[in-house]
């Protein structure tokens, strides 16, 4: 049985197996493999954060492509627009991929801070939308003014009333002696009554951070119509949390905005014109079943349905549509590749036995030893469990001092022998009792990756996402794996999950290289991540094709060095360097031609990213 590791649950079509490796399912079709070993030839160590923009571009064309063709099905005379949410990811390797794929389609970029509205003011195409969300003071809002001046097409989303009266207080003080006076569009963020499901949904709903109230809602169109921007009015916003598993919450949502956006336009919004559903759509993250109830397609049919019969209903014009997902379209474009450094238990291994001459070793450790040369499919049940009986006994023995620390170490390595022999005879089981061998004989790996920097969401909320080697996939995985980082923290691990089990590969890392790929991890994991144990954004590199379909990297960023990892952390440099430098100078244990040695090899390594380099392998270390 070969592990396709759910591939065709998670993987869209992006990526196709083809013998021993795993391929992006593109142009030539290179294998993941191919594209780490090129950039690891050129020095690059540790882990690889590799790009694909043309991911981008198929998620971009996804999304505009179903809401086409759903308003095309409808007739829907409201347009379609899109933003991408910054805070999702703010890397300029990505945000410039993005506006680069997204071509003609007026894709724009949403902020929800003065330092993101930067960003958008000067990544985004004029014409094409910017909307600002979150909470702003007076310089994020004279900010969007100048936008607007510039040219920009900028909606502010006020979600609460004191950001309407800075916004008026701002437009006072802009426009005063202005011939034309230019403001932005004003959007309202709504509080739903409905809320999202699953670990992401508290953005949405009553409670929600966000948003106005029905009775600030009138009170802010009021504070407007005095003010004499009513024309301003262009938006209804609201976002019900994000990867949302199931469709029902946002078909309510639906349905509140667009009445609360029909009472308004009836009440005299005569240019409000759009509604805004934010973000939300899911990801498919899992590799064991489809979590997602709903497609991308049912998602656009059922906004524009329900924006349809609401204005039919209500008797005003279909509205344009606005959507920030953020998520759908930057989570697949990047993989986090990481080397396997170690295996923990490779010393389990019969060759490590210390069996003492017939006759001198303690009985029940000869019979464990006889238990694992005679273990069959038949029998493997009742062994097993003769084998752990024997190595309570055993272990009981010791503490007692009747066998000595050899015997011990025989039986530990006997016992796991022979679990390991008996998972593989039981493999076409799916017993609990399987599950549970599994779990006492999962391999630990020590991959060089830091959790915290690259996965923060598994840390945090306990998010998956996919992990499978990039090759040797035509060979039969045989371990259960935890994965452990190499940061110093226990929370670094994805540990061993019976009912959703990770089998890697049994290779001697001595030997042979054997890398992992994590994929799905574009989105929001770069910016949360953190810089535990001094472990930084890793070496990213972005993959582009050429019409022929040939590859090539480019935009290669490597991970931060040393120093620059300490200067961030505003440490003197200075006297860092004097300080390092003055002990090996005044040091008694080296001659001059040492110390001149040992300096030289000091700033070399103060040159390079804190991932991990050399490792007992022959190979010539990561
Ligand atoms: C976070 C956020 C988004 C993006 O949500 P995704 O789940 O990534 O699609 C969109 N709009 C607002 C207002 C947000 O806060």
């Amino acid at each position: 049985m070969k592990n396709d590791y759910g591939l065709s649950i998670w993987g869209d079509g992006n990526f196709l197996i083809d013998g021993e490796t795993v391929n992006v399912n593109h142009g030539l079709s290179p294998s993941l493999l191919e594209i780490t070993r090129h950039i690891r030839e050129q020095g690059y160590k540790g882990p690889l954060l590799l790009r694909f923009p043309h991911l981008i571009r198929k998620q971009i064309d996804t999304l505009f492509g179903a809401f086409e063709r759903a308003r095309r099905e409808f007739k829907y005379s409201g347009k379609f627009h899109a933003v991408f949410p910054l805070k999702v990811n703010q890397y300029p390797n990505f945000v410039e991929s993005l506006i680069e794929v997204s071509g003609r389609r007026r894709y724009g970029l949403e902020a929800g801070s003065k330092a993101e509205l930067i960003i958008a003011m000067a990544k985004t195409p004029l014409g094409a939308p910017i909307t600002v969300n979150g909470f702003k003071d007076k310089e994020m809002i004279a900010l969007a003014f100048i936008a607007a001046k510039s040219g920009h097409n900028i909606t502010l989303t006020i979600e609460g009333i004191n950001e309407l009266e800075t916004i008026i207080e701002v437009h006072r003080e802009c426009n005063r002696d202005a011939s034309a006076p230019i403001t932005p569009k004003i959007g309202m963020r709504i509080r739903l009554h409905s809320t999202g499901v699953g670990i992401w949904a508290k953005s949405g709903g009553y409670s929600s951070k966000f948003g106005l109230t029905s009775t600030e809602l009138l009170e802010a169109y009021e504070m407007l119509r005095q003010e004499d921007l009513i024309g301003s009015l262009a938006m209804i916003h609201f976002h019900i949390g994000s990867q949302m598993s199931e469709i029902g919450p946002l078909k309510k949502a639906l349905r509140e905005a667009g009445n609360i956006y029909a009472e308004l336009k009836r009440r005299g919004a005569e240019n409000l014109h759009a509604i805004n559903i934010g973000g939300g759509l899911a990801v498919e993250y899992s590799q064991h079943q489809p979590s997602r109830n709903y497609s991308i397609k049912e998602f656009a049919n059922d906004v524009v349905f329900a924006m349809q019969e609401i204005a039919r209903q209500k008797g005003v014009e279909e509205p344009d549509i606005f959507t920030e997902s953020g998520r759908f379209i930057a989570a697949p474009h990047a993989v986090l590749v990481a080397p396997v450094l170690e295996l923990f238990s490779q010393e389990y291994h019969e060759r490590s036995l210390r069996l003492k001459p017939e006759g001198q070793n303690p009985p029940l450790v000869q019979e464990l030893y006889d238990l694992y040369r005679s273990l069959k499919r038949t029998n493997a049940r009742e062994y097993l469990h003769d084998a752990l009986d024997h190595m309570e006994s055993l272990l009981t023995l010791f503490d007692l001092g009747y066998i000595d620390l050899e015997d011990r170490s025989n039986t530990e390595i006997l016992v796991n022998l022979i679990v390991k022999k008996t998972v593989t005879l039981l493999e076409r089981e799916n017993s609990d009792e399987l599950k549970r061998l599994q779990n006492r004989i999962q391999e630990k790996y020590l991959v060089n990756f830091s959790i915290f920097q690259s996965l923060p969401d598994f840390w945090g909320l306990g998010q998956h996402f996919p992990i499978m080697p990039l090759h040797r996939l035509d060979q039969r995985p045989s371990r259960p794996a935890s994965i452990w980082d190499i940061t110093c923290d226990s929370d670094g691990e994805i540990p061993f999950d019976p009912d959703a089990p990770l089998l890697l590969h049994d290779i001697d890392v001595e030997e042979e290289e054997y890398f992992l790929g994590i994929f799905l991890t574009g989105a929001y994991q770069e910016v949360l991540g953190m810089r535990h144990n001094l472990f930084t954004h890793p070496t990213e590199a972005v993959i582009e094709f050429d019409e022929e379909g040939e590859w090539s990297v480019t935009g290669i960023i490597e991970a931060q060095n040393l120093m620059d990892i300490l200067e961030d952390l505003d440490y003197d440099l200075g006297q860092i360097d004097k300080s390092l430098k003055t002990q090996i100078e005044d040091s008694e244990h080296l001659n001059e031609t040492e110390k001149q040695a040992v300096l030289g090899k000091l700033y070399l390594y103060l040159s390079e990213n804190s991932y991990l380099k050399t490792i007992q392998s022959r190979l010539g270390g990561e």
